[in-house]
């Protein structure tokens, strides 16, 4: 049975490695860089207006937020990358963080959902975020966000300079979406049954 994606509940935040969930649950996490849209694309996949917080503020980047869907998944919202006014130590926490959960014993992840902006070049975070959910040998999925922001005829180059930029081969999707929209959303959740069910 697909997951209903409408029937989502917050379920904990964490900031340290104890409060991880570890249930046995496939995990989807997201990530991306500040203001990508990784709130509105949460908030749009569940059909909520707040669930995700939108413009959260750089004084909660480092805690991992988890929403159960339909009681067989977690989408794990990873907090956010590359905000300009974060202090060295703040930095210095969200990496421990990230670290943490990707080397996690209990194999956390089961899915990476990589957000960028359709509009720009990935940007070196992007890349190295990218590596992570590599080096898991879980799938992944890249989401083009701000499709709305594109003319027609700019979406297939900008699509083309993401998947040269991070290498994508032909078993990571790169799925063109606009929060604002909502375009895209059928086909982000369509991957994300398909791989959760790998
Ligand atoms: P986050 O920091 O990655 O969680 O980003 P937010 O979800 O807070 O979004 C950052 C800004 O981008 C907000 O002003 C959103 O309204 C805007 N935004 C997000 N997604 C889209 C989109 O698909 N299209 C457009 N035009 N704006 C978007």
């Amino acid at each position: 049975m697909p997951l209903n994606f409408s029937r989502v509940e917050f379920v904990r935040s964490a900031a340290k490695q104890a409060d991880f969930l570890r249930d046995g649950l496939p995990q989807f996490a997201f990530a991306g860089r500040s203001n990508v849209g990784k709130s509105s694309v949460i908030n749009r996949l569940v059909e909520r207006k707040n669930l995700a917080y939108v413009g959260a503020s750089p004084g909660k980047t480092t805690q991992i937020n988890y929403f159960l869907v339909d009681r067989g998944a977690y989408l794990v919202d990873l907090p956010g990358y590359g905000y300009a006014k974060v202090s060295k130590a703040e930095k210095e926490r969200w990496g421990r963080l990230m670290e943490s959960y990707f080397q996690d014993e209990g194999g956390l992840l089961t899915t990476g959902v990589l957000i960028v902006d359709i509009r720009h070049k990935p940007t070196e975070n992007d890349l190295t975020m990218h590596t992570w959910f590599q080096e898991t040998g879980c799938p992944e999925i890249v989401v083009a966000n701000k499709l709305d922001k594109l003319k027609r005829s700019q979406v297939e180059p900008a699509l083309a300079l993401i998947q040269e930029t991070l290498k994508l081969g032909d078993e990571t999707p790169l799925v063109p979406f606009s929060a604002e929209k909502g375009t895209g959303r059928e086909a982000l959740i369509q991957r994300l049954n398909t791989a959760c069910r790998q």
